[in-house]
């Protein structure tokens, strides 16, 4: 019943469809024939898709067959046929057992675009929202022309699909990563701009969704193209470290096995995970040193109950000692993006090997990696209402981003402001009541007067914060208590536009302004 496994692997995750690559690699697909390389592909798929109902496997088959005869002889970069690269994104997503509608749309998702079949011709044979997720990620070709605009453009139009149908950004997601994973064969220059921006853009979205198994790999793939130099260091630097961290892992497994039997609390798994360089390279940065960083290799208890988790985790506290403020419950408070599992830092009293736990639900485990696609997929084991993680608040922050692309901004403020707004870390502070409210790192109390509401932040003169009073400029902390003192008289200024750290705040400031006829 106890299932007793190690796996420790740095850089690329096995695990993921590595069952599928595999067979495309030994797949002959290479052929110059096209019906030949139809039906290899054909081959590979089916099974992959053997989990859907009969007549929904008879829909992807449709969809296989349109988009092999409109792609026809098409080839990419890399001499291959066209028609390899919908198969291998279809596979990805078939591989955390998507729906019907999101495999279908993911293999068509270029044939509007690229091929002389039009979205119109599709919707004579498939349904409304297989449509709509291909219209979603088609992109805008009425205006051919390079360069950011059309990037950005793309972009604004994606969120507007997104917000309406989430669907739409895991099948770009899809998409992104087969052309990741091909980038060799493009030339350096271009092969770092596509890596530059995945790591800007794309991977960012899958965290914010809770997709790690996405995220962690167009890191991976990513880093050695945008960073090559500190992608060397890095791995000339921690490879020893790591090492040495695999072989503590090993030990410290062996005793949590004895712990756990003698106490009778039964898990599914119990393994070592290493952490991938690319979290290590962006943790490095704040200038953390290397015998700091417990979770280097983690230990991960897998658990059938929540119960359970909380067993664990008196069991070990009990055999080792725990590290002061390092215990972290995520299942009671959630991350942004919804992850939930307990962390904790230990010592082991003998060896004094010093060592991060991470124990959670087969369920959170799940989420952690395929995050809200797990809503769609037919791989859920549990239920997953459990879970906040469909929370519209959650997903707030596609509507801001669907709001940003209506604002008349020049192409490359847009895609600034994207930025920052998926790249921040968020933070919790309380209002005086003792709501949790959340804003980016670094937010100010005037972030939160006008995350409160509006007019608070507009006639906002000043804050307390504990109690104490505060410019409207002082940068908050995880936890601080804020109160915002009014004044009817106050008017939101231009320096206001450099104090806030959110996104959206800054757009309603923006209104305001040009309401009082000041040029923003
Ligand atoms: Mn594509």
């Amino acid at each position: 019943m106890v299932m007793f496994s190690i796996s420790l692997f740095v850089g690329s995750d096995t695990r993921f469809v590595v069952q599928y690559i595999h067979m495309m690699r030994t797949a002959d697909v290479s052929t110059t024939d096209l019906t030949q390389a139809t039906e290899q592909l054909w081959k590979i798929l089916a099974p992959a898709i053997s989990y859907l109902s009969e007549s929904d496997q008879e829909i992807i088959e449709l969809a296989f067959y349109q988009m092999a005869e409109a792609h026809g002889e098409q080839r990419r970069k890399s001499g291959e046929f066209y028609i390899i690269h919908p198969v291998e994104a279809c596979l990805t997503l078939a591989d955390i057992k998507l729906d019907r509608d999101t495999l279908a749309a993911t293999l068509m998702h270029d044939v509007p675009e690229d091929t002389e079949v039009s979205l119109r011709k599709l919707s004579k044979t498939f349904n409304r929202e297989i449509i709509f997720l291909i219209s979603g990620i088609t992109k805008l070709s009425v205006i051919k022309y390079k360069g950011e605009d059309r990037y950005a453009e793309n972009l604004r139009r994606m969120f507007v699909a997104m917000s309406k149908d989430l669907r739409v950004v895991f099948i770009k997601l899809a998409d992104r990563l087969h052309n990741l994973r091909t980038l060799k064969n493009l030339p350096a220059e271009k092969a770092k701009r596509i890596a530059l921006e995945s790591l800007e853009i794309y991977a960012p979205i899958a965290e914010r969704l809770g997709m790690g198994m996405f995220k962690d790999e167009i890191e991976n793939i990513c880093f050695p193209y945008v960073y090559p130099d500190e992608y060397k260091q890095l791995i000339s630097l921690s490879t020893v470290e790591y090492q040495k961290r695999e072989k503590q892992a090993g030990q410290i497994i062996k005793k949590t096995t004895k712990i756990l039997d003698e106490e009778g609390i039964p898990y599914i798994a119990l393994y070592g995970r290493a952490k991938k360089y690319y979290s290590l390279f962006k943790k490095m940065r704040e200038k953390k040193s290397l015998d700091k960083i417990y979770d280097l290799v983690a230990l991960r208890v897998i658990t059938e109950s929540v119960e359970d988790c909380y067993n664990v985790l008196a069991a070990l506290h009990n055999y080792f000692i725990p590290v002061e403020g390092r215990v972290k419950d995520y299942i009671d408070q959630p991350k942004e993006n919804g992850y939930q599992s307990i962390h904790s830092t230990l010592i082991d009293p003998t060896s004094k090997i010093v060592f991060e736990f991470q124990i959670r639900t087969e369920a959170m485990h799940e989420y952690a990696e395929y995050g809200v696609a797990a809503h769609w997929s037919h791989k859920q084991k549990a239920k997953f209402e459990e879970f906040t993680f469909l929370n519209p608040d959650r997903l707030k922050w596609i509507k801001e981003l669907v709001d940003l692309g209506k604002e008349k901004l020049s192409e490359e403020e847009y895609l600034k402001y994207v930025k920052l707004d998926l790249f921040q870390d968020q933070i919790f502070v309380m209002t005086p009541k003792g709501d949790a409210i959340s804003l980016p790192q670094g937010g100010t109390p005037l972030d939160f007067a006008y995350r409160i509401h509006q007019d608070i932040g507009r006639h906002a003169t000043m804050a307390k914060v504990n109690g104490q009073p505060v410019k409207l400029s002082y940068e908050l902390s995880n936890g601080d208590e804020v109160e915002i003192i009014t004044d009817k008289k106050q008017k939101p200024n231009r320096d206001w536009l450099k104090i806030v750290k959110s996104v959206s705040t800054a757009r309603a400031i923006r209104h305001d302004l040009r309401k009082q006829g000041i040029k923003v």
